[in-house]
C-alpha cells in the first residue's frame, strides 16, 4: 500500500486530447494545463528529431530507436505508435502515479494511441479537436510556413484520414470544433470540470 499524502484526492482523471496537425490541439492542451490547477502533462518519448520549438523534457523526451525499443521491451510504455516513420510512446509510470494521486493527467496523443489507452483504461475521457472546415485546415497548415507545398498536401491528406479514423474509432467522448482558440480552450476546460463533477456524483 502506498502512503496517501494530504494533497491526494479521488478525483483522478485521464484526459486524452487528439486532433490533426493544424487543428490547434497543442494550444488547447497547454491552455487546459495552465488553467486547471492539478493538471499534469504527460511528456512522451519520441525518436523524431528535436526542432527549435521543442524543449527536451517539457515537450518530449527525445531518444534513440535503440533506447526506445529497450524501454518498450521492458514494458515501460502505456502505449506506443508510429507517426511519419518515427516512434512515440507514453511512459506508464507517471500516468499510474498521477492518477493514484487524483490529478488530471493529460495525454496529447494520436488516434492509434487513444485506441490503445482506452482499451487499457476505459474510463479515460477523450476529446478530439476538429478544424472548422477542410479549407481552414489547409490554410492553417500553409500559414505555419513550416513545409513546402508537397509536404503540406501530405499533412492535409493525413489530417483528413486522422479525422475519419477518429470518427470511426468510437473512442472520443466529445469533438470540439476549434473556430476561435480561446472559446475552444474554455470548452475543453468546462467539459473536464463537468466530467469530474459527474463522476463525483456517481462515486
Ligand atoms: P509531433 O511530432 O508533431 O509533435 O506529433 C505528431 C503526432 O504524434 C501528434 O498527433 C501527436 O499528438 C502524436 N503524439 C505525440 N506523442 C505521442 C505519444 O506518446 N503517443 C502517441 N500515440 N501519439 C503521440
Amino acid at each position: 500500500m502506498t502512503h496517501r499524502l494530504p494533497t491526494d484526492t479521488d478525483d483522478g482523471l485521464l484526459l486524452i486530447i487528439s486532433g490533426p496537425s493544424g487543428a490547434g490541439k497543442t494550444t488547447i492542451t497547454r491552455g487546459v494545463e495552465r488553467r486547471i490547477a492539478d493538471s499534469v502533462f504527460s511528456v512522451s518519448y519520441t525518436t523524431r528529431a528535436r526542432t527549435p520549438a521543442d524543449t527536451e523534457g517539457v515537450d518530449y523526451h527525445f531518444t534513440t530507436d535503440e533506447l526506445f525499443n529497450a524501454m518498450k521491451a521492458r514494458g515501460e510504455f502505456l502505449e506506443t505508435a508510429g507517426v511519419y516513420g518515427k516512434q512515440y510512446g507514453t511512459p506508464k509510470a507517471p500516468v499510474v502515479e498521477q492518477l493514484r494521486r487524483g490529478r488530471l493527467m493529460i495525454l496529447e496523443i494520436d488516434v492509434q494511441g487513444a485506441i490503445t489507452v482506452k482499451s487499457q483504461i476505459p474510463d479515460a475521457f477523450a476529446i478530439f479537436v476538429l478544424p472548422p472546415s477542410e479549407e481552414v485546415l489547409l490554410q492553417r497548415l500553409r500559414d505555419r510556413k513550416r513545409e513546402d507545398e508537397a509536404q503540406i498536401q501530405k499533412r492535409f491528406a493525413a489530417a483528413k484520414a486522422e479525422i475519419d479514423a477518429a470518427r470511426n474509432s468510437g473512442v472520443y467522448d466529445v469533438f470540439i470544433v476549434n473556430d476561435k482558440i480561446d472559446a475552444a480552450t474554455q470548452r475543453a476546460i468546462d467539459l473536464v470540470a463537468a466530467e469530474r463533477t459527474r463522476r463525483r456524483g456517481v462515486r
